[in-house]
């Protein structure tokens, strides 16, 4: 995370769809507009998801004395807004306003684990706005009716809505972004991103062991391909030796490591299966 400063009359781009002029305060005064580098890549994956046709920000950076003002009885106060968080709103196709609701769905389904804010800021009518952040800290919240306090850890729960996952590689995805936060879009598909995180996280035999959903989801794609480990999360000794020889059937390197080539194989074998 870095905080960039820009100045008040930029207008030049952000990334395809931002530019920086949309960020400024909303004091009136023309001083410098500051936005964290990560806020603009997070805003762009939620409104591709969406399949939204703009992104309105109603509430980008806001200098300290601007925040005060308007931060008053708000969840949202303090830092977040300081070049770090925006409150928006998402049209869709035929310019229809996106509900808050769907866009902090499509920020839990793509692994955003910092503060999410249903319905916030301004007139919240029945769609609402949404707060973005990606100053790291939990909070999910639901705005429109307590002001203060995290209300849960998952919008699905919140509004009762079952998370849908359909297939083998969504499951993959889920477990990866639990275990390490990679911040994985849910699509069931094996593209670039997550080739890059199976490269990064790799699992092996090591002291103290693994102990994550990856793990357990090896396991059970293990079990589906006629193992028999325990399904306890564990990357211990039976784990690593079933992978070795997984890997050993299939021609591949015999390490006991389950990097790109080994989840590769299994993905495609259970999907196959
Ligand atoms: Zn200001």
């Amino acid at each position: 995370m870095t905080l960039v400063k820009y100045k008040y009359n930029d207008t030049s781009k952000l990334s395809e769809h931002f530019k920086v002029n949309e960020f400024k305060c909303k004091c009136g005064k023309d001083h410098d507009i500051i936005i964290d580098n990560e806020l603009v890549p997070l805003l762009e994956k939620v409104r591709s998801k969406l399949n939204s046709k703009a992104c309105n920000i109603y509430s980008g950076y806001r200098c300290p004395s601007h925040n005060k003002k308007v931060s008053k009885n708000n969840a949202t106060n303090g830092y977040s807004h300081s070049g770090y968080a925006v409150d928006c709103y998402f049209l869709d196709q035929n310019r229809k306003r996106i509900p808050s609701r769907n866009v902090c769905l499509a920020l839990e389904d793509l692994g955003h684990k910092c503060g999410i804010g249903y319905r916030c800021g301004g007139s919240a009518n029945s769609t609402g706005n949404t707060h973005i952040d990606v100053k790291s800290r939990k909070w999910y919240g639901d705005e429109s009716i307590s002001m203060n306090e995290s209300c849960c850890i998952s919008f699905y729960d919140y509004f009762g809505i079952e998370k849908i996952i359909t297939g083998i590689i969504a499951e993959w995805q889920t477990a990866m972004n639990n275990s390490y936060n990679c911040k994985l879009v849910i699509d069931n598909s094996f593209g670039p991103d997550s080739q890059n995180q199976a490269t990064k996280y790799q699992l092996y035999l090591k002291n103290p062991q693994f102990h994550n959903d990856y793990v357990l989801f090896i396991q059970k794609q293990l079990n589906k391909l006629g193992y028999t480990l325990k399904e306890d999360g564990y990357f211990g000794s039976n784990t690593s030796n079933a992978v070795k020889t997984y890997q050993k059937s299939k021609n591949l390197k015999v390490d006991g490591y389950v990097g790109l080539n080994t989840i590769t194989a299994i993905l495609k074998e259970v999907v196959e299966n």
